[in-house]
């Protein structure tokens, strides 16, 4: 894709600092980390998010994804990793080229993740579950 940074990124037009390269992934440090060591795991073909990207691919990601998961741990001595995607601008992504984030945590970092909430009531919890079902 002509204007994707990481397809330029995997083409070579664009540096990186890769961590990781096998037939059909690559991963690479984020600019902007969380913390040190947040890697990106990216497959090489363009896909843009977990809706258009095949089962196959996504399995690729987190297959590599396992195998850094235990390095960035141990070369940031995190106590956690956090694994996230972002899918569509909604949710927060702003790279559209498929990717999981490898983020490395650590026990007073300070960090939170969403805000979470109980359910209202029992009616909106069997509404959604239903809905969800009924769309598989
Ligand atoms: P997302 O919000 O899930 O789309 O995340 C995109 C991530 O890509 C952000 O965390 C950025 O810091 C990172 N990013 C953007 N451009 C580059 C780049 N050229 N090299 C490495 N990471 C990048
Ligand atoms: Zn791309």
């Amino acid at each position: 894709m002509a204007d994707c940074i990481f397809c330029k990124i995997i083409d070579g037009g664009l540096p990186s600092y890769k961590v990781y390269e096998d037939g059909k992934v690559i991963a690479f440090l984020d600019i902007f980390p969380i913390h040190s060591g947040h890697v990106l795991v990216v497959p090489k073909k363009h896909f843009v998010d977990i809706f258009d990207t095949p089962a196959e691919e996504l399995q690729n990601i987190i297959a590599a994804a396992k195998k850094l998961a235990p390095a960035v741990m141990k070369a940031t001595k995190a106590d956690g990793i956090n694994i996230g995607m972002n899918n569509r601008p909604a949710s927060g992504q702003v790279v559209m080229h498929t990717h999981l984030h490898v983020i490395p945590r650590f026990k007073d970092d300070g960090l939170k993740t969403w805000p979470q909430r109980p359910y209202n009531n029992d009616a909106e919890k069997q509404h959604v579950l239903e809905r969800i079902k009924a769309a598989l």
